[in-house]
């Protein structure tokens, strides 16, 4: 349920710095385009349209651009001169590789071993300088934290930053723009980024859009911390949602508190909803997408959201999987 007065007081991130961003990263990102699922026969109604939100044609394969490019173009030049740093799963840095060539900076990116090597090596032909520790997201975040203190370098965090937040919140305004009588939208969630910025920025225009974010059934973080009512540790486990594991920061200061006043509800899906979202996206769509991109899908065909509006809009995150997943899903149905 949206807490207004909570989304009121939420001084931190306004609406419109998500269209200062729109602005800021107009040059280097691409406006995705928002087509028609092709899954009207698996609809409990005929009235109902569901639309699938294409970020993964995004460039550097995922949103996660979007937020990068907003954090790197509000820094000041002798941040950018001196260089930033990140941890992540993947996505996000190799969206900072790729800001920060474009922009001349340098960047290391920290990632854990866990991260799949089709990140890896899209992280590498970047050019940037990318370091490789520890099982977790958590030992990469520890590991990056000390890099930048001994190099001086700005960390670009992945998702609990205001300008990265509102970045992924042009999102939203794209789908206004294409789809104005939108009721519903159906976010993947791990850290809390992508759906507090298309959250806020759906929600600043028509409190009674709702918005529903779909994580994995085991070490889901965001999931686990609003069931507990505080940012909560979790394990990580292995997942065909990769781009969706890690942990949302004990000391979370935007995200945590954005999702808890303004997303309607969080659901969980078992890892052959994910697969099921993946194989429907080759054989509907002849598109291969990741599977953290595929759980809004899998959510639909699962039937595992409950209250579903009339005007549907499903974010489809990104496209960067390994070879090996997509023959692994495509030979092995179950
Ligand atoms: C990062 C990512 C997500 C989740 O975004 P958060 O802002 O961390 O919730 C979803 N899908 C893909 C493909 C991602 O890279």
């Amino acid at each position: 349920m949206l807490k207004l007065q909570n989304f009121h007081n939420n001084a931190d991130i306004r609406p419109s710095d998500i269209w200062q961003a729109r602005a800021r990263i107009q040059p280097f990102v691409t406006r995705t385009p928002l087509i028609s699922c092709n899954c009207s026969s698996e609809l409990p109604s005929d009235d109902m349209s569901i639309y699938l939100k294409l970020e993964n044609l995004q460039t550097t394969g995922s949103f996660k651009i979007r937020g990068a490019t907003n954090a790197i173009m509000a820094l000041s030049s002798a941040e950018r001169k001196t260089g930033v740093t990140t941890f992540s799963t993947g996505n996000h840095g190799l969206a900072v590789a790729h800001v920060a060539k474009q922009v001349g900076s340098r960047a290391i990116i920290c990632i854990s071993n866990e991260v799949p090597s089709a990140k890896v090596e899209a992280i590498r032909r970047t050019g940037a300088e990318l370091r490789v520790v520890g099982k977790s997201q958590d030992d990469a975040e520890e590991y990056c934290y000390r890099l930048s203190k001994q190099e001086g370098l700005t960390v670009i965090k992945p998702f609990d930053d205001p300008y990265v937040i509102a970045g992924q919140g042009t999102i939203a305004l794209e789908i206004m723009e294409d789809l104005p009588h939108v009721d519903t939208v159906i976010v993947p969630l791990s850290g809390g980024g992508l759906i507090s910025g298309i959250a806020l920025g759906l929600k600043s225009s028509n409190p009674s859009i709702r918005v529903i974010g779909v994580s994995m059934e085991h070490g889901a973080a965001m999931y686990e911390s609003i069931k507990a009512g505080t940012p909560t540790e979790i394990t990580e486990y292995p997942t065909y949602a990769d781009s969706l594991r890690g942990g949302i920061g004990l000391n979370n200061r935007y995200t945590f508190s954005l999702v808890q006043s303004l997303v309607d509800d969080i659901i969980r899906i078992p890892e052959s909803g994910i697969k099921d979202g993946m194989r429907f996206m080759i054989k509907q769509h002849h598109m291969i997408i990741e599977g953290a991109s595929a759980t809004g899908i899998g959510a639909i065909l699962s039937r595992e959201i409950k209250k579903l509006g009339r005007k549907v809009v499903i974010i489809v995150s990104g496209s960067n999987v390994d070879d090996k997943y997509v023959q692994e899903i495509m030979t092995n149905p179950l």
